[in-house]
């Protein structure tokens, strides 16, 4: 059962889908809200609201500085200075910025290689791709050699002469949940930029960037509790320093004159225009809960609940299960039933039984090429997938393998 606590917190728990208690598995895709982060954002626009960093009146000042104090509090959260961190609309933009702001500063040059893995989700894949198409700059991929996608040390190391000068990968693998050991990257590429896409891993884990030697870390609140729209990248200062900015307009700027501006410092030079205020100063309602509830805890329950659905979802029989399936995948079970599309089986599993889980590719289509090769199904292109999060409990992955089961058996009649 749920401790109390927790199912007042999350009403949405309560709803039911056709007579069924929600089974809520696709929090990868976003998570439920507490009422704290709900009444955060009604206490905030109904008080403190108004632009930030223009105004001299009382309500600008306390707008001005609760925004502000959120940007100290995932700061201090992610071991790195309030100027490192920029507040952008999620991961997605984050990535985009990076990318962007270092083909305009020159640090990212024609000639220069960028590695990206075949794990990421599309945001940390697509514009490495379609910017080396316009920009010239070469692109290669580190490609999974293990068990249906999962990455082994060999798959870095394997590129450590090629010298690149980016090297984009994800913290954990949004389709298979494998988390990649992100200690080890800067040992393998000293001499890279190294760009992290915590899109997953930092809901589960606060890897602190500067700790681990990544330069650029990017995730998305919407994903940790956190209202949508809100995401924070983490730049190592002395390369945000060097560059240009991704988005001009207001409150990026020092001077503008007819010949030229010069731009703001950092953070700000890579905040143009009012930002998403109220739902940014909500977000640290989310990390705090989660702070409270202890990161430790959140990960170890949710760690219990993965082992366990993988175990009980691995005896079923026809049931393709992708990933390393060891204590390498955290949060995320993606499987296919064999003869039944994932589409039919999520509709069916949300129908019948009121579980909420993913089918599609996830955004990671070069991913659903690399698991078709391994495939001993008629592979779909697209999976089931089953997430988890701090709300989850042992009786969730119950209805899940007995929902799994049903459909098997339904579609065998
Ligand atoms: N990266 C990973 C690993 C993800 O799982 C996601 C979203 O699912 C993203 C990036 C994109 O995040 P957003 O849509 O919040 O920008």
């Amino acid at each position: 059962m749920l401790s109390t606590g927790l199912y007042e917190d999350f009403p949405t728990l309560k709803m039911k889908i056709n007579g069924k208690r929600i089974v809520y598995l696709d929090s990868a895709a976003t998570t439920l809200k507490p009422k704290q982060v709900v009444k955060k954002l009604e206490e905030f626009y109904y008080n403190s609201y108004a632009n930030v960093h223009r105004a001299v009146h009382t309500l600008a000042v306390r707008a001005t500085t609760e925004f502000e104090e959120t940007r100290e509090e995932f700061a201090e959260f992610l071991g790195a200075s309030p100027e490192e961190i920029i507040f952008t609309s999620g991961t997605t933009m984050a990535i985009n910025l990076a990318v962007v702001s270092l083909l305009r500063s020159g640090i990212l040059k024609e000639d220069d290689l960028v590695l990206v893995s075949l794990l990421e989700h599309h945001a940390n894949f697509v514009p490495w791709l379609r910017l080396s198409k316009l920009h010239g700059y070469r692109i290669d991929f580190i490609r999974p050699s293990g068990r249906f996608g999962t990455l082994e040390m060999d798959d870095l190391l394997k590129h450590r002469d090629k010298n690149p000068k980016v090297v984009a990968i994800t913290g954990l693998s949004n389709v298979t949940g494998q988390r990649i050991p992100v200690e080890e990257l800067r040992n393998v590429f000293p001499n890279s930029i190294i760009l992290l896409d915590g899109a997953q891993l930092i809901p589960h884990e606060p890897v602190k960037p500067k700790e681990i030697g990544v330069d650029f870390l990017a995730f998305s609140l919407h994903k940790m509790l956190g209202p949508t729209g809100v995401g924070v990248l983490y730049g190592k200062r002395e390369l945000m320093e060097q560059m240009e900015p991704f988005l001009y307009g207001g409150e990026m700027i020092d001077r503008v004159s007819l010949e030229d501006v010069t731009f703001n410092e950092l953070p700000y030079k890579f905040e143009a225009g009012t930002p998403n205020i109220a739902d940014i100063v909500a977000s640290r309602e989310a990390l705090r809960y989660l702070k409270e509830t202890g990161f430790d805890s959140v990960h170890e329950k949710i760690e219990q609940l993965t082992q366990m659905a993988l175990k009980e979802m691995m005896k079923i029989g026809g049931v393709e299960i992708y990933g390393p399936l060891d204590e390498r995948q955290h949060g995320i079970v993606s499987f296919n039933v064999k003869g039944i599309h994932p589409h039919d089986v999520a509709h069916i599993l949300d129908q019948e039984f009121g579980i909420a889980v993913r089918s599609g590719h996830h955004c990671a289509q070069p991913l659903m090429s690399i698991l078709k090769e391994q495939s001993q199904i008629d592979f779909p292109n697209s999976t089931c997938r089953a997430s988890f999060y701090i709300y989850n409990t042992e009786e969730d992955v119950k209805i899940l393998v007995e929902g799994v089961k049903k459909v098997k058996e339904w579609f065998s009649r």
